[in-house]
Order: structure tokens, then C-alpha cells, then sequence
């Protein structure tokens, strides 16, 4: 797909951009101060006879010969036969005789940025794969690049399952809790760059559900529920994927975000995250998240995984499981990073995880002593 530039921020480029032309475009001065031939500055202090001006988006009229000067400001194109800039902090203008004390003696190329220094035409700038950034950006357009193409923006849906839920402020009911799933995965969905569709509760039934997964697949180019995967008497996501779609249900041997179904409605991915608020998010960063940024086209998909120094004891006794825990983080100057607890570790406790850096990796069984070094996943 073909989009302006101005519309492709957080997109995924779907060929390669090359450059057309380069940058800089023409010889500059990166520095305000005097145009000159760097061997007229021998021996300075010295006097040079100052024969113009050339401002930024200028051109200097004429050529530069020994024992002259341009005065020139940052960005304007080096005049014809001069070699070397000598900064304005380094020379004392007299106007009036047209001539500038050069205090320095400077060597070729001084603060001359030379065309094609950053860009050259031809250049590989970004390879198929990249996600647009700001500054991905501002080199398309350094270029003069007006269109790219790049992958379709994905359109995630997102579906809470469950009959406590409730999504609009009033009372709550005995039994009821608050949907917030479908807030946290919307937004996760919307700050990664995809489109996010709100596609509502589905309550425990399987007509409910049957209807909503039917009604993102047909909409959108993936669907995240929550809720609906555990062993429940009530939990119909990993049926209804079985009878309407190609359904893979697996048990991870994670803490938390254990329970994860995966299946293909008429060819669109379906992703049963857990109900649980940490777990939901937990398994849409370790699990759905790669594969959407895969399907949206980027090169490079899985978590970003540091070490760091951690600052709390980590451990748990084995249970099978590797255990990511929710840690905030802090770098020191040198980009070393040191964690500790985010708060209460339960899968329930949602603020743990909203106040988290990253996740802590801990393997089964593993004892991280304060001081010991742990694997990290930066969530942001
Ligand atoms: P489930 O996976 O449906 O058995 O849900 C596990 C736990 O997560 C239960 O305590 C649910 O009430 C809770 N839960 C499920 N969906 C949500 C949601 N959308 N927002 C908050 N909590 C939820
Ligand atoms: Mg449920």
C-alpha cells in the first residue's frame, strides 16, 4: 500500500527505500563565519579582503581567489573556489574597509559539510521490515521521498468474555467486576501502531461468543479475547474455536498468563488471552504481540530481552513453571539496568503491572539473591 509520508508514522516499510538524491545536496558551511582558502590562512593573525555575502538558501555570485573572504552563515552552499570555513567567534569584520581579521590558521574542509556526506543516491536508507519512526521520517523526507509503501496498518479486534462484567460506571452487582482488559489490550494494541477495534463483552455463552469471534474475524485482520480459557464450566472460547475455526488450546508453563488458545476463523488469527488483568496483558506481550508485529510486517518481532541487576530476592520454589514477575527498573548513566518489585505479584494485581518497567524473567525454581543478574523484558 501506498501512503503519503505524512501518514506513515509507525508503519512497516513493505520494500526497501532507497535515496534519489543526496544529503546534504551541495557543499555547506556548518558554521556561521568567513568562506576562504585554507592556504591564505597561513601564518594568521591575518587580514583578508571581504568580497560578499551568502545567507542560508542563498547562492554566492561569483568565485572566491586568494586573499579573499565570503561572509556565510550555517547552511548557505560554499562559493565557487573557497575551500575552508573559519568560524565568526575566530574573525573581527571591519565593514568599512571590507576587510576580516582572520585570527586562525584552519586546514581544508574546516567546517565544510561535503554533499552526500549522510546520503548518497542510490544508498539503502531502511530495509522491508523497518518500522517508521520520527527520524525514519525526516530522512524520507531529507531525501524528498513523498510516498512509501508500506504494510497495511493491522485492524486488531478485541473482545472481553464473561458474564461479571461491566463496562459503564454504574453500581456494581454482587459477583460484578469492571472490564479492564479490553481497555489495557485496546491501548496495547493502539501503542504498538495497529488499528484497534472495540468489539465488546461477549457474555459466557456460547452463541455470545460464537457471534463476536464471527463477527471480528470477518472485520478485522486479527481478534484478541480474554477471559474463557481456563478450566471453567463456563469457559467457551477454546469450543467455540474448536467448532468454528482450526483451534490449538495449550497450557504454557508460565506464571503467570498458563491457559492460551490460539485458532484461525476462516483464516483469521484468533488469540484466547486469560481473563486475568497481568495475565491478559502478560500473554499478549510474550505471546500475541510477536506474532501480530510479524503479521504487520516487521523485521524484528520478539521482546526486547536486557539483563539487569536485581535489587529484590526473586526466587520461587519449582513449580514447573518460569515466572515473569512485574519489576520497576532504573539505569544508571552507563545503561546498566537495576530492578526491583513492582508491587504485589498476583495475577489480579494490575497496578503491579501498570507501574512495571519490564518483566523479570526467573526460570523454575532459580534464586536471584539481591545483587544476582536477571533477564529482563522492557514492556515500554
Ligand atoms: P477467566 O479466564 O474467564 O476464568 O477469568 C479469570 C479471572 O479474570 C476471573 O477472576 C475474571 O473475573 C477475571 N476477568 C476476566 N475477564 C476480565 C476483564 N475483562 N477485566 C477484568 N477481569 C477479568
Ligand atoms: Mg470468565
Amino acid at each position: 500500500m501506498t501512503l503519503p509520508v505524512a501518514d506513515a508514522a509507525g508503519l512497516v516499510l513493505a520494500v526497501d527505500a532507497m535515496a534519489a538524491e543526496p544529503v546534504p545536496p551541495f557543499d555547506n558551511t556548518a558554521t556561521d563565519g568567513f568562506a576562504v582558502q585554507a592556504a591564505d590562512t597561513v601564518g594568521a593573525p591575518l587580514a583578508l579582503q571581504m568580497i560578499g555575502t551568502v545567507a542560508a538558501g542563498a547562492a554566492f555570485d561569483g568565485e572566491l581567489g586568494p586573499g579573499q573572504a565570503v561572509r556565510i552563515m550555517t547552511g548557505a552552499p560554499m562559493p565557487l573556489g573557497a575551500d575552508a570555513v573559519v568560524m565568526v567567534e575566530r574573525t573581527t569584520l571591519d565593514e568599512a574597509a571590507a576587510s576580516v581579521e582572520i585570527e586562525i590558521e584552519v586546514p581544508v574542509g574546516n567546517h565544510v559539510r561535503t554533499a552526500g556526506e549522510d546520503v548518497q543516491p542510490g544508498d539503502l536508507l531502511f530495509p522491508a521490515g523497518t518500522q517508521l519512526t520520527a527520524g525514519h521520517l525526516g530522512v524520507l523526507a531529507s531525501v524528498g521521498l513523498q510516498a512509501v509503501d508500506v504494510v497495511r496498518r493491522p485492524r486488531i479486534g478485541v473482545v472481553s468474555t464473561g458474564d461479571e462484567l461491566v463496562d459503564d460506571g454504574r453500581a456494581l452487582e454482587p459477583g460484578e467486576i469492571r472490564d479492564s482488559n479490553r481497555r489495557t489490550l485496546l491501548t496495547l494494541v493502539a501503542e504498538a501502531g495497529w488499528e484497534a477495534v472495540d468489539l465488546g463483552i461477549a457474555v459466557d455463552e456460547k452463541a455470545a461468543i460464537e457471534a463476536s469471534f464471527i463477527e471480528g474475524a470477518a472485520s478485522c485482520d486479527a481478534v484478541l479475547s480474554s477471559g474463557g480459557v481456563s478450566m471453567g464450566a463456563f469457559d467457551y472460547v477454546k469450543v467455540v474455536l474448536d467448532e468454528i475455526g482450526d483451534m490449538r488450546w495449550m497450557q504454557i508453563a508460565i506464571k503467570p498468563a498458563k491457559p492460551f488458545a490460539f485458532g484461525l476463523i476462516d483464516g483469521t488469527p484468533m488469540f484466547g488471552l486469560p481473563g486475568n488483568p497481568v495475565s491478559s496483558m502478560v500473554s499478549f506481550e510474550l505471546l500475541a504481540k510477536p506474532a501480530l508485529r510479524k503479521m504487520a510486517g516487521e523485521a524484528e518481532f520478539g521482546p526486547r530481552v536486557l539483563r539487569a541487576t536485581s535489587a529484590d530476592s526473586l526466587g520461587h520454589s519449582a513449580d514447573g513453571k518460569t515466572h515473569f514477575l512485574r519489576v520497576e527498573g532504573q539505569q544508571d548513566s552507563y545503561g546498566c539496568w537495576t530492578v526491583r518489585r513492582a508491587g504485589g505479584q498476583g495475577s489480579h494485581q494490575l497496578t503491579a503491572m501498570a507501574r512495571a518497567d519490564a518483566l523479570a524473567v526467573v526460570p523454575d525454581g532459580a534464586v536471584v539473591e539481591p545483587g544476582d543478574e536477571v533477564d529482563i523484558i522492557i514492556l515500554r
